[in-house]
């Protein structure tokens, strides 16, 4: 067999691992809670924009986007120019990395954060430094100035974080900030923003506005339940933002997605009762699990982490047994999406499994344990 000239250094870009689909079981409701999805469906006028444009698609997408950017350039309160859209934030994300680095350049980012950022920067042919989390599964930011040399081209901080649901606060972020060099890309992923509560957040695009080396990522895919569609942005000053627009996906926004985030933005309060219910439920799983004597980080996105270390492949075939398909990563920990109030209560009663189990990656104190007596 004749070998193809393929690049040489495909063999370091790891493979994503998508969320498990749920595999049919009988006698149980089967939940995938292993991809942060929105459990929600389109709402019906949103449904209505897909279906409507998609009269239209034996025509490209205008690439322009003369309805969706001028919406989210109002939105936000800066000019049309300085938002480019991907196909997902995903693409946005990619789309950074290539505008700023290729082989020999460097990518800092938190670790463990969200599994694209290696496979990406990967791809571009640069390299991902990863700098651990702090003791609370927190960005742990000196370190990532630490991780700043000659070489590093682009900084990633994912906020709130995903798989850990942390978030960074604005004054760190400030000082962070004061401590890059001026001339490095920071790119703050806001993909679960809608969901941060926390006041001591910082808020993306204010920080953009006011500092000329950051960009942002937003998706329509969490909070908006557009995952399907693949539509998200970055916001970006000039010269970054016309990079972008080099790198882009030709056409890679299709119109019904266009215009489905538009009928988003339109439909904005009834989304955010959606988003809104989903906090609650957050809210609700994490006080019922400390009842159960879990002490567990503090989630700010769609979804809860369980840093149980050696005990997580446990687990999760516990979980995945029982028709919960959560994401985990091997030796670490798994996340468990918040989603329909079936999934979360699956999601507490299994937690208590574990609790009986002893799988509990050391997170349970001694006080719960069905093992010592009354
Ligand atoms: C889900 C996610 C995204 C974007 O997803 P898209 O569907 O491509 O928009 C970006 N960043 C993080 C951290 C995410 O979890």
């Amino acid at each position: 067999m004749t070998e193809l000239r393929l690049r040489a250094d495909l063999a370091s870009i790891p493979n994503y691992v998508p969320g498990k689909a749920p595999a049919p079981k009988p006698g149980i409701e089967v939940y995938k809670v292993s991809s942060n999805e929105n459990p929600y469906g389109p709402l019906p006028s949103v449904l209505k924009r897909i279906v409507d444009t998609a009269q239209g698609v034996n025509r490209y997408p205008e690439s322009a986007s003369q309805h969706l950017i001028p919406a989210l350039a109002e939105r936000h309160g800066v000019p049309a120019e300085e938002i480019v859209l991907g196909s997902g934030s995903v693409e946005t994300v990619s789309q950074l990395i290539r505008a700023t680095a290729g082989p020999g350049d460097e990518v800092v980012f938190a670790w463990r954060s969200f599994e694209a950022y290696p496979m990406l920067v990967r791809a571009a042919g640069a390299t991902p430094i990863e700098v651990p989390l702090d003791g609370e599964h927190r960005h742990d930011l000196d370190a990532m100035v630490a991780a700043v040399t000659e070489r590093t081209r682009l900084i990633l901080v994912c906020n709130p974080n995903n798989p850990t649901g942390t978030t960074i606060d604005a004054t760190a972020l400030e000082r962070f900030l004061a401590a890059v060099p001026h001339d490095i890309v920071v790119v703050i992923d806001e993909a679960y923003q809608h969901f941060n509560t926390r006041e001591d957040s910082p808020d993306g695009v204010e920080f953009f506005r006011r500092h000329p080396n950051v960009a942002v990522a937003h998706t329509f895919s969490k909070a908006y339940g557009l995952a399907g569609l693949r539509v998200g942005y970055a916001l970006a000053h000039e010269p970054l933002a016309d990079s972008l627009r080099k790198v882009a996906l030709p056409f890679g926004v299709t119109t019904p997605a266009q215009h489905a985030a538009l009928a988003s933005l339109e439909a904005e309060s009834e989304l955010q009762e959606r988003v809104d219910a989903l906090v609650a439920e957050r809210e609700r799983v994490l006080d019922t699990l400390r009842g159960q004597g879990w002490s567990l980080p503090e989630s700010q996105g769609n979804f809860v982490w369980f840093p149980l270390g050696e005990d997580t492949a446990a687990a999760a075939e516990i979980f995945e047994e029982q028709g919960l398909m959560i994401r985990p990563f091997a030796g670490e920990g798994f996340r468990a999406t918040i989603a329909e109030q079936g999934a979360n209560d699956r999601l507490i009663e299994l937690s208590a499994v574990l609790v009986e189990r002893g799988l509990t990656g050391g997170l349970v104190g001694g006080l719960v344990s069905v093992h010592s007596p009354e």
